[in-house]
């Protein structure tokens, strides 16, 4: 049994998250201790629960600690198994972070799988349902996978009510990812989603956006959307020759418009400055996939903690290092290792 610490690192949901795929991918049973430690609500939230009971199903796993609150969990998975599969957070947490525990490990599952999951699907501090399907599916399946992905409904933080089914074939092995430049800039789009919320709100944002980014050429326009409740989120989408990449922030009660817009705008101006292919969330999203398959090499920004944490639990769990260069003016070379 592999005892893993989750107050290590940032100490939050995603060495959980990471050590379920793991666990599921590698067949070792493991114990989280002290989960989430580092947050100010301690423990497994709605969230993390859904996420560990979706590695459950598709694992067959037995499980001891899932409960909300939880701060020790068991987690001894046996075959990952494709099927039909349907989860439902019963809040706004995020799907997508349930989606990031599960698809690395249907990859390698024994038949195809379907997962629907009901919840957040465009959530602050979490991936956005465009960077899942734009930016980090299509990655996946350059390195061979078969996985496509359909927003059914969106749900916003905090009423949820969202739904995303996506689709995941078995692969024998993933291919190498190398990702060192970005090529040429094709396109620019920025879209603010908007549900209940008063137009000039999204209007604003992209005003904002695209005065700073001096993006006059963007494909830019607010979009109304259904949703169970409000919710507003200004996503900026780049895609260059060899990668898209897809920025996002989130419209909050007492915070400006052209705030919003600003925050967003240093997020991509930072990327662009650097020169690099991919951004903070892909990089940390991209590194186990890699070291499951062939393992590869790319260019990203500084380095986040959840990086980190991948990089740790790749270790620990494939002995497969994750090496990162400083190349200095912002650009960094991440080298991973695969089998
Ligand atoms: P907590 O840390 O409170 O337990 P959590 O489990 O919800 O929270 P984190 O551990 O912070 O989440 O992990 C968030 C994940 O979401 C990371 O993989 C991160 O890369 C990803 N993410 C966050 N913001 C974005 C974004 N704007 N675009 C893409 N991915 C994002």
């Amino acid at each position: 049994m592999m005892v893993i610490d989750g107050s290590r690192g940032e100490g939050g949901g995603q060495i959980v998250r990471t050590a379920l795929t793991l666990a599921m991918i590698t067949a070792t049973p493991v114990t989280i201790e002290n989960v989430r430690a580092g947050r100010k609500k301690p423990g497994l939230l709605r969230q993390h629960l859904t996420a560990l009971r979706a590695a459950q199903a598709v694992s067959g796993a037995e499980v001891i600690g899932d409960e909300l609150g939880s701060r020790t969990v068991t987690f001894a998975p046996r075959a990952v198994r494709g099927g039909s599969y349907r989860f439902d957070i019963g809040s706004a947490g995020s799907a997508m972070l349930v989606l990031q525990t599960i698809v690395p490990a249907l990859l390698f599952a024994t038949g195809p799988a379907v997962v629907e999951i009901a919840g957040g699907t465009h959530n602050p501090l979490s991936p956005p349902y465009p960077f899942f399907e734009e930016a980090y599916l299509p990655l996946l399946r350059r390195m061979g996978a078969i996985a496509s992905s359909e927003l059914v409904r969106v749900g916003f933080h905090p009423a949820g009510g969202g739904l995303v089914r996506t689709a995941i074939e078995p692969c024998a092995r993933l291919g190498e990812l190398v990702l060192t430049a970005r090529g040429a800039i094709r396109t620019t789009r920025v879209r603010a989603l908007s549900s209940r919320v008063p137009p000039h709100v999204a209007r604003r944002e992209i005003d904002t956006l695209v005065h700073l980014l001096q993006w006059q050429d963007a494909d830019a326009r607010p979009e109304a959307v259904e949703s169970e409740g409000p919710g507003n989120v200004l996503v900026a989408t780049v895609e260059a020759e060899n990668v898209t990449e897809v920025f996002s922030g989130f419209g909050e009660r007492g915070v400006r418009a052209e705030d919003v817009a600003a925050r967003l705008a240093r997020e991509v101006r930072a990327w662009l400055d650097a020169g690099v292919p991919v951004g903070a969330h892909l990089a940390d999203q991209l590194v186990l996939p890699m070291a499951l398959g062939t393992g590869g090499a790319f260019r990203t920004v500084t380095p986040t903690e959840h990086l980190r944490t991948h990089a740790d639990l790749l270790q620990r769990f494939t002995g497969r290092a994750v090496i990162v260069h400083d190349e200095g003016a912002g650009a960094y070379r991440v080298e991973v290792a695969g089998a």
